[in-house]
């Protein structure tokens, strides 16, 4: 399946010379979702995955279909002041300033295998953010997949000895 044709792509969003990869009209249809879906799932069975990871908001839409499809858990990473109970924190750089993520310090067990999801890598800054605070707990990064990736902006380049499976590139 030619997923392209269901990513949007929004010019000059949410700024200025911003081409931005709307992946809301690939969710809107069912077959395109289960298509992408299936493709990680299969990745994970290789990497044989105990427990699925993603950033908030995009990498729950990818993460929770997955660990549903494989029996396997899903742990949110999250803004700073969103999980309730006790947590970790990474920082990471942004465009301007910086942020943070934070998981649940309960949220893996050691030497889990880990499949970090997210729909779109662009620069690697989130997903670099959230591989430090899966290892901070113990878990093995035994794999990473997006959707999208911005191969123009060289996240491999930061993500490097990670194993990375992308559906669509641009
Ligand atoms: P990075 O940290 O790799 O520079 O940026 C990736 C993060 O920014 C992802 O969590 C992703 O959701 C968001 N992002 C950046 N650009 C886009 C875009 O064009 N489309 C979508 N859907 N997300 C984007």
């Amino acid at each position: 399946m030619d997923l392209k044709q269901y990513v949007t792509i929004v010019d000059n969003w949410p700024k200025e010379g911003i081409k931005f990869k709307d992946i809301t009209t690939l969710m809107d249809n069912g077959d395109a979702y289960r298509y992408a879906t299936d493709q990680i799932v299969e990745y994970a069975k290789e990497k044989q995955i105990d427990l699925v990871v993603g950033p908030e908001a995009r990498g729950f839409i990818i993460g929770c279909p997955v660990a549903y499809a494989l029996g396997v858990g899903f742990a949110p990473v999250r803004k700073p002041g969103k999980l309730p109970r006790e947590t970790i924190q990474q920082q990471y750089g942004l465009e301007y300033g910086k942020d943070a993520l934070t998981i649940h310090k309960d949220a893996i067990k050691p030497g889990q295998r880990v499949l970090i999801t997210d729909d779109l890598l662009a620069t690697g800054g989130t997903i670099d953010a959230t591989i430090k605070l899966v290892e901070e707990l113990g878990g093995i990064v035994a794999g990473t997949a997006f959707l999208i990736e911005l191969t123009y902006l060289d996240g491999r380049d930061k993500l490097e000895g990670y194993d990375i499976m992308t559906l669509m590139q641009y």
